[in-house]
């Protein structure tokens, strides 16, 4: 949903549904108006007409069914479910796995009534199977979840937590080592080729776009700066401070009116481009830490961690 297309093929499909089920059911409503996927329909076969021929009612993930005395509940799937998971050969951590299984068997253990969790549970193991699952990792989320649950983590036992992308082979063993420390570990996923492919919003203009920037001095030093708004703005805004002595609201217009230089601005430069504040402000003081020698800022912006410093200029080097 929340395409253009959608309307359409949903029209194009519930015009040959309704056409079908209309013409071949026996009992036929007096009146029948839709809209998109929405129906008015005035019907006096009774109630039972409509719910036996649905087998039931689904309701989110529930298939609620009448017995003779008492309703049941099943597991609802669309027909069109194709029972397709994360692999078990793809390369994810062992927990994004992990959480397949265990999701799948509190669903069918929370959710069914015990008339359909055996049925459940053996469709969940023949469709994990199918996705390269071992039946063993199955039994041991079933048996977890129906025993005692004693093998929790307290998360007092924690010093610290941090995030990583997951890459096989080089995030687990980093995870170990840090779990050694007490740190733990949660990953998010890399950029997937739905991420690359679709942008679904036209991105910002590059020159109206937040970013890291440097004016350079006459003097051979620089500023560094960052701002949210296009950096057309920001100069004008820096070169007014400088034009009318404002030395308090810049720290380039001070360094211009003390020492008599010229900033360079038409040689500003943009080193890059970020729209998240956090990060911004982090690349903004990396920049700074770098160019320390050069710098002509009043301090060294946000705080941050020396070995991101070193990583950055060894980085910085390497690309250069
Ligand atoms: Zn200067």
């Amino acid at each position: 949903m929340g395409s253009y297309l959608s309307p359409i093929t949903s029209n194009i499909f519930m015009e040959h549904f309704e056409t079908k089920a209309l013409d071949t059911y026996p009992l036929k409503p007096v009146a029948w108006f839709r809209f998109v996927d929405d129906t008015f329909v005035v019907w006096r076969h009774g109630k039972d007409e409509l719910i036996e021929e649905a087998g039931g009612i689904p309701f989110l993930d529930v298939k609620v069914q009448r017995s003779d005395t008492s309703l049941s509940f099943a597991i609802y799937r669309k027909p069109t479910h194709t029972d397709q998971y994360l692999h078990f050969n793809s390369s994810h951590h062992m927990s994004a796995k992990n959480s397949v299984v265990n999701t799948l068997v509190h669903r069918a253990l929370t959710l069914c009534d015990e008339e359909h969790r055996k049925d459940e549970l053996k469709h969940i193991e023949k469709a994990l199977n199918k996705n390269g699952y071992p039946s063993n990792l199955i039994h041991k989320a079933i048996k977890k979840q129906t025993g005692e649950r004693s093998e929790e983590l307290v998360d007092d036992e924690h010093k610290g937590v941090t995030f990583m992308p997951y890459i096989k082979g080089v995030s687990d063993k980093i995870c170990r080592f840090l779990n050694r420390s007490g740190v733990k570990t949660f990953y998010f996923r890399s950029a997937k080729l739905r991420d690359i492919l679709s942008h679904p919003k036209d991105p910002l203009p590059k020159d109206r776009a937040p970013c890291v920037y440097s004016i350079p001095c006459s003097c051979g030093e620089q500023y560094i700066g960052q701002t949210k708004r296009p950096l057309k703005v920001r100069i004008s805004e820096h070169r007014r401070a400088t034009r009318q002595k404002k030395e308090e609201g810049s720290a380039l217009a001070e360094h211009a009116c003390k020492e008599g230089h010229e900033p360079l601005w038409d040689e500003t430069t943009k080193l890059a481009q970020v729209s998240h504040l956090g990060m911004r402000l982090t690349r903004e003081a990396l920049e700074i830490r770098v160019n320390e020698t050069s710098t002509i800022n009043r301090n060294d912006g946000k705080d941050i961690s020396r070995m991101w410093r070193s990583l950055f200029s060894n980085n910085q080097s390497q690309s250069r």
